[in-house]
């Protein structure tokens, strides 16, 4: 079975799961514990903190690790709307938004908070014009994701950054950078971003690894409390092994970014041209992002397609893996305006940098199968 569901998690570095192992065995002390044992993990934490904010070109200072992106967008969205309440209670974001900053979002929302949620086009864009005509007195954070993991779509992060702070500049604008680290050119000081999200096991490092960059000056009221790690902001033992491991995978991610990008577009180029073969296929996803293809047939579900992929030897997801287990219709494309049964029955597909050409052509070959199959069956159901 071949694997194309990158955007849900990928398969760890070699080098990653080695370093966690080694480490797990030899250097379990608690960073901090005044002993050697403690000493010794300090400075594996102190490291693996200089490597990602060199990735990220910024301080290491500035680098929070977390339990991965669904605890790094909570911190930043509640943390910040915590943390700034007596600056003003509105928050902005787009309906396209991952549920760990729409659902954070939400959840203000009932605490009183007031909140702008942004429509997309049919191509799933957000404009910088949207986002600071939305912006009023009392507005503390705008959120808006950097490559929407459905569909690939890329927002105009640069505009956006930029337009609030040349008119808003106490407006903090967290992106969740999941889908594009390692993928497009991020650059969080030239692009106006306070702050930022990722994700460890979407970079081909470890589950329950994250973090988020927050930019000097920012403060946020931690969600976890306690023995003050984490410059106070996330309170627990670090778990150094996994924290090593994120480094080497950021590093490595933020090293290989052109690469992997110049691979998987032209994967990305054939899969596309593969589902265009089939004229009921209708492409949500265009050719943003280099990683994510993602189509839909208007009458048939998204799951006929799945297990006929998955039968062919082919394992893609519906929607996004968070939400594949909903039976709603995919937020994201019914508000591209997609109709109900189109937003139900998306597929995605999800590259990484350990495909081969050859597996490429087996997938183009799947989907024509598919295809076949498919029409098949609608000509049994419509004669
Ligand atoms: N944001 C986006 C855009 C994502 O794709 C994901 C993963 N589905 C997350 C946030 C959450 O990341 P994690 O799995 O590390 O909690």
């Amino acid at each position: 079975m071949l694997y194309f569901d990158h955007a849900a998690t990928t398969p760890p570095y070699e080098e990653v799961v080695e370093t966690v192992a080694e480490l797990m065995r030899r250097h379990y002390g608690n960073p901090s514990s005044l002993h050697k044992y403690g000493e010794e993990a300090g400075q594996l934490l102190k490291r693996a903190r200089e490597v990602c904010a060199a990735a990220l070109a910024v301080k290491p200072g500035e680098i929070i690790f977390t339990s991965g992106a669904t605890e790094s967008n909570n911190l930043a969205v509640k943390g910040a709307a915590l943390q700034y309440a007596s600056r003003g209670r509105h928050l902005v974001t787009a309906v396209t938004e991952h549920p760990s900053v729409f659902e954070s979002c939400r959840q203000l929302e009932q605490m009183g908070y007031e909140l702008t949620v942004l429509p997309v086009d049919e191509e799933g864009h957000v404009s910088a014009e949207q986002v600071a005509a939305a912006i009023r007195k009392d507005t503390v954070l705008v959120s808006i994701m950097h490559v929407n993991n459905e569909t690939g779509r890329i927002q105009p992060i640069h505009e956006i950054g930029a337009r609030l702070k040349a008119e808003f500049p106490k407006v903090l604008f967290h992106v969740d950078g999941v889908q594009s680290f390692g993928k497009l050119p991020v650059k969080l000081k030239d692009w106006g971003i306070d702050l930022f999200s990722l994700s460890g096991h979407k970079i081909r490092g470890t589950k329950g690894t994250g973090l988020l960059y927050v930019r000097e000056g920012v403060k946020l009221s931690p969600l976890l409390t306690g023995g003050g790690q984490e410059f106070d902001l996330r309170a627990g033992t670090e778990n150094v092994p996994l924290i090593v491991g994120l480094a080497k995978a950021v590093r490595m991610a933020a090293e290989g970014r052109e690469r992997f990008a110049a691979a998987v577009s032209g994967w990305r180029d054939i899969i596309m041209e593969a589902v265009r073969q089939n004229p009921a296929l209708e492409l949500n996803s265009g050719t943003e992002a280099p990683h994510i293809v993602n189509f839909s047939h208007p009458a048939m579900k998204a799951e006929v397609m799945l297990h006929t992929l998955e039968l062919l030897g082919a394992a893609v997801s519906t929607k996004s893996a968070c939400s594949s287990r909903l039976a709603e219709p995919s937020r994201v494309l019914l508000a591209m305006g997609r109709s109900g049964n189109a937003a139900s029955g998306g597929i995605r597909i999800s590259f990484g940098d350990s495909h081969t050409a050859d597996e490429i052509r087996q997938l183009a070959l799947a989907i024509q199968e598919m295809t076949t199959r498919l029409k098949t069956v609608e000509r049994r159901l419509f004669e």
